[in-house]
């Protein structure tokens, strides 16, 4: 009967797949076959099953995705929109993610392996972070023709008969690479400001888990986006180098790990394109033992099992204060281990990410695919050879726990007394484990929340505003979380600009700022006429 339901919601997800969208390339505004007609596998992470083969882009088919971005911003009709025009179609596309939500929830799920729940939530996230990208288009149309204050030549400033104004203008075609954790958030969060700016754009996303971004590509047909505006190419990493190494591609905006970043850097330098890099973290939850114990205990599991501890701000260093360190572990290894697997995330509507905040059971999603899988065993037999101590799970859980074999399922792992140097304190796992040290002093906690070269988020627990608040202004990281209770840990807005510190990235998303990343500034020096002149020959 399971089996049933299980094969009857799989087959749910291959119908959707049917649609063109999800079986050719989108480009110069059509959808075509990749030139070599190659496809890649992609797999239903809670049973290993094949769920959908799409094509697989190489350097060629990039390379005509250039070429018709090329043509579109050689014709200039997108970048001499206003913002505002330019906002109101990407609108159509937003607005398009929330219509169809259920669709691309469902086909998260079978291609991620995250709970429909979380799967939806995070869809309409991408909905109202698309509005709110649309919203500053007025915004960035204020911004053209800005006068630069004279000053009379006071104060160091330019004198009074120089006349500047400073422009944002597109930077031209650039190209987008994305991860596969939160496919189509990831992905979005890109197009909006880039297209919005001006820009012609490529989407290239993640062949691990990358289904629901093809979508894109009909959501921007639909709207009216000008032929080669805006192209995807699915591939794998050669269609990525091919875009980081295209001299005709002035910007990369890439979200992935922190080594392939520093690859896409390296393939930008001797062209001295402008590069916009998220990477990878391995953020610390910082907990006093002024911190209630239940939130104290909820809050690490939220931090570190949210989309099955595969999110690049996931908290999965604790650092507990020696005398709370004990009744924390307890209490967290007993919650742990009454955590359900989720073995049908197309399916589970009613738990999944977060949904302790409702009051519900929580549940443990499969990781993503069969190499990350191995991935994190190889961490965890590494660290179990180094003789690091384990709180629990440790490994793969028993089919019978689960209810079928196949899928890639991890425990959730709490290591302690980990070594500050071993790879599990250091280095990014992206899965369900967590490693613990404690600290005595506030001033031993800030050195330990800073003992990794990441730096992209962070949380500190007290129940003293002035110590969470000092200590939170102490940790080299993007975005930091002073709280007594947990409330808000992982939170984002769009109007709020994040982005890492150290190896966790170069530049901002999110907010104006994240809009700026898109653009560049110009200053407009005038003379012999003014401005008014010039916007009345301009309208003729
Ligand atoms: P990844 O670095 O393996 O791949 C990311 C993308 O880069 C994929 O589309 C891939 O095909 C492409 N790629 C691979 N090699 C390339 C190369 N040499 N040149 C150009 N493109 C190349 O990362 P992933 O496994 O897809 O994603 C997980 C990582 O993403 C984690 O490290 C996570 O922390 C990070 N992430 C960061 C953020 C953030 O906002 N900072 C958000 C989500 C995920």
């Amino acid at each position: 009967m399971e089996q049933d339901s299980k094969n009857n919601s799989l087959d749910k997800v291959r119908s959707h797949l049917q649609r063109e969208c999800f079986n050719k390339l989108f480009i110069g505004g059509k959808f075509v076959e990749p030139i070599e007609r190659e496809k890649l596998p992609t797999y239903y992470p809670a049973t290993g099953e094949l769920l959908h083969e799409f094509p697989r882009g190489k350097a060629n088919d990039i390379h005509a995705a250039i070429s018709a971005s090329e043509r579109a911003w050689a014709e200039g009709t997108w970048a001499a929109m206003s913002a505002v025009d330019r906002a109101k179609i990407v609108a159509k596309m937003a607005q398009g993610i929330e219509d169809n939500k259920e669709m691309l929830a469902e086909i998260e799920a079978a291609d991620v392996g995250k709970p429909f729940r979380q799967a939806a939530m995070t869809l309409g996230g991408a909905a109202n972070e698309g509005k709110y990208w649309c919203s500053l288009g007025k915004a960035l149309d204020e911004e053209q023709d800005l006068p630069v204050n004279s000053g009379g030549g006071k104060g160091g400033l330019p004198p009074e008969e120089w006349n500047v104004v400073y422009r944002r203008d597109p930077i031209g075609v650039v190209g987008l690479i994305s991860a596969w954790n939160y496919p189509l958030n990831v992905a979005f969060r890109k197009v909006c400001p880039a297209l919005i700016a001006g820009n012609c754009a490529i989407l290239k996303p993640s062949e691990i888990a990358g289904l629901s971004c093809m979508f894109i590509g009909k959501l921007a047909h639909d709207a009216g986006i000008p032929p080669g505006v805006f192209n995807i190419v699915t591939g794998d990493r050669d269609a990525g180098v091919a875009l980081t190494l295209s001299p005709s591609v002035s910007m990369i905006s890439f979200t992935g790990s922190s080594i392939t970043g520093s690859k896409v850097m390296e393939a930008c330098a001797p062209k001295l394109s402008q590069v916009a890099l998220e990477l990878g973290g391995k953020s610390a939850l910082v907990v006093f033992d002024d911190t209630d114990l239940d939130k104290a205990v909820e809050t690490t599991m939220k931090g570190f099992l949210t989309n099955g501890g595969q999110i690049c701000t996931a908290h999965t260093r604790l650092i507990v204060q020696d005398n709370f360190k004990q009744p924390l572990l307890n209490r967290l290894k007993e919650e742990l281990e009454k955590l359900p697997f989720c073995t049908n995330p197309i399916t589970e509507k009613n738990r999944g990410d977060r949904a302790w905040e409702d009051g519900k059971t929580d549940v443990v999603q499969p990781v993503v695919c069969d190499s990350q899988h191995k991935k994190i065993l190889g961490f965890l037999n590494e660290a179990k050879a180094a003789g690091v101590e384990i709180l629990t799970g440790g490994g793969v859980p028993d089919e019978k726990v689960v209810g079928h074999s196949g899928g890639y399922f991890i425990q959730p792992t709490v290591l302690v007394n980990v070594g500050q140097e071993t790879d599990v304190w250091q280095k990014e796992v992206f899965g369900p484990v967590l490693s613990v040290r404690s600290f005595s002093s506030e001033a031993e906690a800030v050195l330990e929340a800073n003992s990794t070269k990441f730096g992209l988020a962070s949380t500190v627990m007290s129940s003293d505003p002035a110590r969470a608040m000092r200590v939170a202004n102490r940790i080299r990281a993007g975005a930091v979380y002073a709280t007594s209770t947990g409330e808000g840990i992982l939170a984002e807005h769009p109007a709020v600009s994040r982005g890492g510190f150290g190896c966790s990235g170069v530049g901002r998303e999110l907010g104006i700022s994240g809009l700026h990343e898109y653009t560049e500034l110009k200053s407009v020096n005038y003379t012999g006429f003014s401005l008014a002149d010039a916007k009345i020959e301009d309208a003729k």
